[in-house]
């Protein structure tokens, strides 16, 4: 076999001769280190920790890992992080497993390490370990300090428990000598505190640790929460301790979370340690599921270089290039979803906007999640290095949930985290004073305001009410009818019906029942007819005879409300039995004060029997809409828009029949015009005179003027008061499309 040093004075010597036999010398330096005998594989030794702790299943875990990756390790198992530290530094080890305080304290050459161990690496940062304070039961104390002259198990000598207990302890005012310290292995620290011999045990280590879990299961002892200034304090003295939470499901009989003070677990080596093996560990490591999984392994690299101790190139590059992944994958994503979004806002511009228009709750709804995503991602920003619930995007998803709601339970750390956490609840707390205060306006509108109208109507004037003036079978009906979902306002129902009618009838809510003659004029003003929406005339009986009294009634409606105080015409339905007695109906309403307009069922029935004798089916359209109900169509009327004053019906219709692409469903029919109504007008209209027909100038366009009202099918009157006059807000969001248009 050739050993390096004749290896080396062999290709010395052939470069004298290279010049005369150059392939030959080639073929001996490459060739020859081949020719010898394959080295047994390097065995490579890893300090871990008890057999009773995390280090020492992980490290076992690495090895098997490792060896599959062609890399041999031998655990040792060891007192901690403390001992680990110094056997790499004696070099009786080459890999090691420590926490990072250990680890920076050895780096510095501080907390015990006479010499800076200035040639520590970091292979990959693990998991973080929490600093389990446990108290003997039923002992209870209240606050660290109270561990003063206690009998406190702080770990092996050489362990990284060890040297948390004395940083924790410092923090709360005490040294070591005063309290009466116990130098316990895991094991034995667990039996004394089953036993009473000691009062309090600290156990750093990953969780859950299953000696922990034994004394917790049993109740010989209970998990002690530091208080948060303490924690801050340990900050202070070493900065890369941060707080970590011990979930109430990691334990046996624990109420509620316990935050404590955490620390990274590092695999760590010197700096001779060749690169492909650190690189093929660092490999093995994190494609492992296994120990990913159960171990929590974070893989991640900015928690190690906090420490200030190097990590090494390979690994480093690798971490690097996973981050970059990481950011990649969520960029892609955010890009993805922005995507999608802008592509939903423009397709479906006009229905968003008429969505959010209307779904007030919705607009609630996107406050808050943008409230909530802005404000996770800025608290992850300035906490997750220091602070467990922030340590990654999701749980700053969680965390700035609750910060929204309450600062206490998942409070930011740093200073800027506070002011943003503050910042937050601030806005949160607006979001829920207008949720509040939409809920409140929605149950007043709905609920509250209908009862107080009915309840107090005779106390205020009646105003903008229906009147209902006599009562026969069509009654309960129509009023069902008046008092339906799909219209936007339910009004005020008041009936004027003899005594003996309407027996089963009783004032409530939106009704209310007066008791009179109908073609009494001083009953009639009582329900105050000059200021209703709509005076109803029914006949009290099914005979001709009835029209009489109707006419009465007409004429008495009329004289009051031509009377002084009253400005725009009244509507007046009548209900006439008698065709023959339409005319004259219609001459005792012939008045500007009144909008009189009759309804003959005869002759209602007349054109429903003969148009659906020639076209069957028919009987059933006009049923529909009849019928107010949600989610079918009826006629309802508004007021022709501005823009569409002198333009034609065709552009009105072509108009709202482009909106029917953006989910409003409304056709318009008919025009009203003053006491005409024009259904389905043509674009022109034929001039009536000496031209004939032919000649062009005869055609005159038929336009829409001001004042025209509009009739339509759609769901609900507010269709049309959306569609046609939105609020000045909406009238602005309509306008954007619109100017795009003219482009
Ligand atoms: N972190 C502990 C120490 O260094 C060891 C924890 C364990 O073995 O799981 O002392």
């Amino acid at each position: 076999m050739i050993t390096p040093t004749q290896e080396r004075r062999l290709v010395l010597y052939l470069s004298r001769v290279a010049s005369a036999s150059l392939p030959v010398a080639l073929f001996l330096i490459f060739a020859a280190p081949g020719l010898a005998a394959p080295a047994p594989p390097r065995v490579y030794t890893l300090a871990s920790g008890s057999p009773q702790g995390v280090y020492f299943p992980l490290a076992q875990g690495i090895a098997a890992v490792a060896h599959k990756a062609g890399v041999e390790i031998r655990v040792l198992p060891s007192e901690g992080s403390k001992q680990n530290l110094g056997w790499l530094a004696d070099g009786r080890v080459d890999l090691a497993l420590t926490q990072s305080d250990v680890a920076s304290d050895a780096y510095g050459g501080r907390g015990g390490f006479a010499r800076p161990l200035s040639s520590l690496r970091v292979i990959a940062p693990l998991y973080t370990e929490a600093v389990h304070i446990l108290i003997h039961r039923p002992l209870y104390i209240h606050r660290l300090e109270d561990l003063r002259g206690k009998r406190v198990a702080v770990g092996p000598a050489g362990s990284g428990t060890e040297a948390n207990a004395t940083q924790l302890l410092a923090a709360a005012g005490l040294t070591l000598s005063e309290v009466d310290a116990r130098h316990l292995s895991i094991e034995d620290a667990m039996a004394s505190l089953r036993q009473g011999q000691v009062d309090a045990a600290f156990v750093t280590s990953g969780i859950p640790s299953a000696v922990v879990k034994g004394v917790l299961a049993d109740g010989s002892a209970s998990l002690f929460e530091p208080d948060r200034d303490l924690l801050d304090r340990l900050r202070e003295t070493c900065p890369f301790f941060l707080n970590k939470n011990i979930e109430a499901s990691d334990y046996p009989r624990l109420n509620e979370e316990v935050t404590t003070a955490g620390v990274q677990a590092l695999l760590v080596g010197r700096s001779n340690l060749s690169a492909a093996i650190v690189d093929r560990l660092v490999r093995a490591l994190s494609a492992s599921k296994e120990l990913t999984a159960r171990y929590a392994l974070t893989g991640e690299s900015a928690s190690a270089s906090d420490t200030g101790i190097p990590t090494f190139e390979p690994a480093q590059r690798f971490f690097a290039v996973q981050a970059l992944l990481r950011r990649q994958k969520l960029l892609a994503g955010i890009i993805l979803g922005a995507l999608v979004l802008a592509f939903v806002v423009l397709r479906f511009q006009r229905g968003i906007w008429r969505l959010l228009r209307r779904a007030e709750f919705l607009r609630v709804g996107i406050y808050f999640s943008t409230l909530w995503i802005t404000g996770s991602i800025a608290l992850y920003l300035t906490e997750h290095r220091v602070n467990e619930n922030y340590s990654n995007f999701w749980k700053s998803m969680w965390s700035g949930l609750i910060t929204i709601y309450s600062l206490s339970s998942k409070e930011p750390l740093t200073l800027e985290g506070r002011v943003i956490g503050i910042i937050i609840f601030l806005l949160g707390l607006a979001g829920i004073v207008w949720l509040t205060e939409r809920l409140a306006s929605f149950y007043l509108e709905k609920k509250i305001l209908p009862l107080l109208r009915g309840g107090f109507a005779r106390m205020h004037k009646m105003k903008d009410h229906y009147v209902v003036v006599g009562w026969n079978k069509k009654g309960p009906g129509m009023l069902a009818q008046l008092h339906n979902d799909d219209l936007d306002q339910n009004r005020l129902i008041v009936i004027l019906a003899k005594e003996g009618q309407a027996d089963h009838l009783e004032s409530h809510g939106l009704i209310q029942v007066e008791r009179g003659e109908r073609a009494s004029e001083a009953d009639l003003k009582r329900v105050h007819v000059q200021a209703a929406h709509a005076v109803i005339i029914l006949a009290e009986s099914d005979e001709a005879s009835e029209d009489a009294k109707t006419i009465l009634s007409i004429l008495a409606v009329r004289k009051i409300c031509s009377g002084p105080g009253s400005q725009k015409p009244v509507a007046v339905i009548a209900e006439i039995f008698d065709p023959g007695n339409v005319e004259l109906a219609s001459f005792a309403g012939n008045d500007k004060s009144i909008a009189l307009e009759i309804v003959s069922a005869h002759k209602v029935g007349e054109g429903l029997l003969s148009h659906t004798a020639v076209h069957p089916g028919l009987s059933k359209v006009y049923h529909q809409l009849l019928a107010f109900s949600k989610g079918h169509s009826e006629i309802h009327r508004t007021r022709v828009p501005m823009e569409f004053d002198g333009k034609t019906f065709d552009a009105l219709v072509a108009s709202t029949v482009e909106q029917r692409l953006s989910g409003t469903y409304v056709l318009p029919i008919a025009i009203q015009r003053g006491s005409e109504v024009y259904i389905n007008p043509t674009p022109t209209a034929q001039r009536k005179g000496k031209r004939k027909p032919e000649d062009k100038d005869a055609e005159v366009p038929w336009l829409l003027q001001k004042g025209d009202y509009l009739f339509a099918i759609c769901d609900s009157p507010k269709d049309l008061k959306e569609l046609y006059h939105p609020s000045p807000r909406g009238l602005l969001q309509k306008l954007i499309p619109a100017r795009e248009e003219a482009e």
